[in-house]
């Protein structure tokens, strides 16, 4: 069965597509069998492995709203062992036709299921809100997986997150278990990327991940030539940085 990871933070530019892609890509590289779930109706995952987001016409979106399967929305990606469940600006949509629905909170759980024995892990992009297509994502997660970015107020926004996390696992999802939190875009040249890393490894001891992720102008890059950036540049600091992210979450076996 699967291992369902959700890159959640709520606030945006802080690396949750960056990392849902590059993660994504390199346990493929791996062999894994993955799943790439584009929660986010910007669908920045979708063209940061080249799909062109104005062309999917039966989205997560649909799915979510029990239109068509999982089965039926997924595509290869152009990396073997990864498949790509698309969105497109459709999915702004779902947070207010899912309002009055039956069971909303659990609709991409369902979705999911149907598929999940086909995978080793599933990732789920978030798109950068605490409302019910996050809220989906937790309840079918496993785990939760939360880019920080080593930036001044980098923490602003977590004890909310927390509370969120808290609250669906005690109402909706009791087996959710905060993965860890991961450093992005850390540069070593600036002071307050080492003091803003070392004040949330004070903060949050083992639950921060060895790996950080650098800042590195091939991962910003990569996604203008629709690539995961381990097929734009495997040489690049980024590139290594993801591979051992992905490295560290296998060898954490679960
Ligand atoms: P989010 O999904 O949280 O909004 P993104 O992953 O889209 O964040 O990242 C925001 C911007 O920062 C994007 O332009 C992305 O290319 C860039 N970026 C993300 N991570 C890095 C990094 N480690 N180094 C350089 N640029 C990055
Ligand atoms: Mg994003």
């Amino acid at each position: 069965m699967a291992l369902t990871i959700a890159i959640a933070n709520q606030k945006g530019g802080v690396g949750k597509t960056t990392t849902a892609v590059n993660l994504a890509a390199s346990l493929a590289a791996a062999e894994k069998r993955t799943l790439l779930v584009d929660m986010d109706p910007q669908a920045n995952a979708c063209s940061g492995v080249g799909l062109d987001k104005a062309s999917q016409e039966a989205t997560v979106y649909h799915a979510l709203l029990g239109q068509v399967s999982a089965r039926d929305i997924r595509i290869r990606s152009n990396l073997d062992h990864l498949d790509i469940l698309p969105a497109n600006t459709d999915l702004i949509g779902a947070e207010i036709e899912l309002v009055t629905a039956f069971a909303r909170e659990v609709k991409l759980q369902g979705v999911l299921q149907d598929i999940a024995e086909d995978y080793d892990y599933i990732i789920i992009d978030c798109p950068p809100s605490l409302g019910l297509l996050t809220v989906n994502a937790l309840t079918a997660a496993d785990t939760v997986l939360i880019p920080l970015q080593c930036e001044f107020y980098a923490m602003e926004g977590l004890s909310q997150l927390m509370k969120t996390i808290r609250l669906i696992q005690k109402e909706l999802n009791p087996r959710l278990s905060v993965k860890g939190i991961l450093l992005t875009m850390f540069d070593v040249r600036n002071n307050l990327s080492h003091q803003v890393s070392e004040e949330i490894r004070n903060h949050f001891g083992g639950q921060v991940f060895r790996t950080v992720i650098p800042r590195n102008v091939r991962l910003s890059e990569a996604p203008s030539h629709g690539l995961p950036v381990l097929l734009y540049d495997i040489a690049s600091r980024g590139a290594t940085a993801y591979l051992e992210l992905a490295k560290e979450i296998i060898d954490s076996g679960n």
